[in-house]
């Protein structure tokens, strides 16, 4: 198993501890997986992501898979005909980033690490925070000090150091990579490792397994860093890969309006996302004005023949309250998703016949 820089092409040993290619391109992952038997998966027993072991980059025998919150299996609620919403704020800290956290933590602990470093705009740190106490792995958590006093709290409770950087979110990046380099820590990053979307592939996974192996036609999918979007597009490539759908679903991505840069450059035909003077935005955990990997991101999207759009502030209020009329709490970010489908629907009224998930990534509770 190999880290791979996708601008060179250099291979590097997990144990090198490398986040970035010397040559300053991003890595991606190589190894040898099997196809998920989800016949066998589906009746399962067991209520964690290491169900789906056949698939993830560790061994069968790994003793790291004890690192498990019960995280996984999250309901697929039908809210109409063809309309479903996939409801990973029951995930043991409340958003989907446990997905990710708990392979990159069982990575850490599997290289030997006792202390991880990471930063967040609060949900993600708070994963690592998580999966770190579990792992009795100590945690250096940056977030920007806006972040919401319930997400720090959270991070707090776990044990983890938390350092508030004041300024963008860009800036709590660079103060975490400069802890990263001066102390050789394991970067527990959900955007720089790519283990993270190992992880997050788990979400269609299951949705692919609860709805008898049959792929919806879309995924309604928020960006900010893409990592949920990232996961996604690597279980439809496996997917397609090993046979088990002979179609890629669409990728209908969502943005806040007021920070869009990947909405951006694909409305401009770019091939590259140039960062953004962001207005701010209430979707805290999509206000990402410079994403790393805007790249790989635009060609999944256009891989997929998928699109992406952006959302209003007042719509993404309005798709809050609405869930929340139909019995779900989410957080503003995840409001966002609803909006989005509601948009995407004006945008092609044939969607309304298409099977489409859109995700609820956050609970209620953990904004204002
Ligand atoms: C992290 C997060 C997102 C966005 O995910 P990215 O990986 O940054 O694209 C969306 N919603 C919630 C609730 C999140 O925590
Ligand atoms: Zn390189």
């Amino acid at each position: 198993m190999n880290y791979i820089c996708y601008d060179c092409s250099t291979r590097y040993l997990l144990e090198s501890n490398k986040w970035k290619c010397d040559c300053g391109g991003l890595l991606g992952l190589e190894y040898e997986k099997e196809a998920v038997d989800f016949s066998k998966t589906s009746i399962s027993r067991n209520h964690s992501l290491w169900k789906y072991i056949d698939a993830l980059p560790f061994e069968k025998d790994d003793v790291w898979q004890e690192i498990t919150l019960g995280e996984g299996d999250t309901p697929l609620i039908k809210l109409s005909e063809n309309l479903y919403a996939k409801a990973d704020f029951y995930m043991p800290t409340l958003s989907f980033k446990d997905r990710g956290a708990v392979l990159l933590i069982a990575m850490a602990k599997k290289l030997g690490f006792d202390r991880v470093i990471a930063d967040s705009s609060g949900n993600a740190g708070t994963a690592i925070a998580a999966y770190g106490a579990r792992a009795g792995i100590q945690c250096d958590i940056f977030v920007p000090d806006s972040t919401s006093v319930k997400k720090v709290k959270q991070i707090e409770a776990h044990g983890a150091v938390i350092h508030k950087i004041p300024g963008s979110r860009e800036d709590t990046a660079k103060a975490a990579i400069t802890m990263v380099e001066k102390t050789n820590s394991f970067y527990a990053s959900h955007i720089y490792n790519p283990i993270f979307w190992e992880g997050t592939k788990t979400y269609v996974y299951e949705i692919f397994e609860k709805l008898n192996e049959k792929m919806p036609d879309a995924f309604i999918i928020p960006v900010g860093n893409g990592t949920l979007l990232m996961g996604a597009y690597i279980a439809f490539e496996e997917l397609m890969a090993s046979g088990q759908i002979a179609k890629m679903p669409k990728i209908l991505a969502v943005q806040a309006e007021t920070c869009a840069p990947i909405m951006q450059a694909y409305a401009e035909g770019e091939e590259t996302v140039r960062p953004i003077e962001s207005s701010g935005t209430l979707a805290e955990g999509i206000a990402i004005a410079a994403p790393a990997r805007g790249t790989e991101i635009l060609q999944a999207i256009r891989a997929s023949s998928g699109d992406i759009i952006g959302v209003s502030e007042e719509s993404i209020i309005n798709a809050r309250k609405e869930l929340a009329l139909k019995g779900i709490y989410v957080e503003l970010t995840s409001a966002a998703n609803y909006a989005g489908y509601l948009q995407y629907l004006d945008k092609y009224p044939e969607l309304k016949e298409q099977q489409v998930v859109f995700p609820l990534c956050g609970a209620g509770i953990k904004s204002n």
